[in-house]
């Protein structure tokens, strides 16, 4: 292993558990969605999921919370945001896994969730970082090679001193391997893939304990 020099994370489904964008996209968004018009609940559902579904995950419009909020003309996001506070965790080995990695490494978080939100997803561990990226709100672009170049030319390393991590296989491990960085697929339901961890906990001993 060249000398790793920065860790990178995914935020959400990595650090951060998807409690907060269950209760923001699957639960809030339709209830605002069902009072303005006058429908059940289950009826706003299905329309809003089938919104969600035209525009996808490989466009910029899906990550973005004002825009949701202005094409399905919900008003503010932001007391809407407010009220999903409460369902933010992160997974139990988090803050373990980031003291001890801290000692060593840099550490940063690359992230398409956009800026407003991962200030708030973050919470207590935002310190552990030495930067936080969101593809987004940074650079108007998804998580691609790109975007990883973006983010070592701003740490000031070469790609091959870098490890990142994350639950997405496309955005994380794919994306990030173009550019020459080692990439972790986290795959937590405990799946057996190539270069695959099913807790951060994996990832510290291999860093901490390299063979
Ligand atoms: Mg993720």
């Amino acid at each position: 292993m060249d000398a790793v020099q920065v860790v990178s994370f995914d935020a959400e489904g990595t650090v951060v558990t998807p409690g907060f964008s269950q209760a923001l996209w699957h639960e809030t968004i339709p209830a605002l969605f069902a009072r303005k018009r006058r429908l059940d609940v289950a009826e706003a559902k299905a329309i809003v999921y089938a919104e969600y579904d035209k525009v996808g995950d490989q466009r910029l419009e899906w990550y973005d919370v004002e825009y949701w909020f202005r094409r399905l003309e919900l008003g503010p996001c932001q007391p809407a945001i407010q009220s999903c506070l409460d369902s933010i965790a992160h997974y139990p080995e988090v803050t373990g896994v980031l003291s001890s990695l801290a000692r060593q490494y840099r550490l940063i978080i690359a992230s398409s969730t956009p800026r407003e939100l991962l200030h708030f997803l973050l919470q207590d561990i935002e310190p552990y970082f030495a930067r936080v990226f969101s593809s987004i709100s940074h650079y108007r672009q998804l998580k691609n090679p790109e975007f990883y170049l973006g983010i070592c030319r701003e740490m000031g390393v070469d790609p091959g001193e870098v490890i990142h991590v994350g639950d997405s296989w496309q955005f994380d491990c794919l994306n990030s391997r173009q550019v020459g960085i080692r990439s972790f697929y986290l795959d937590r339901s405990g799946g057996n893939h190539e270069e695959s961890l099913s807790d951060l906990g994996q990832l510290e001993r291999l860093l901490m304990n390299p063979e």
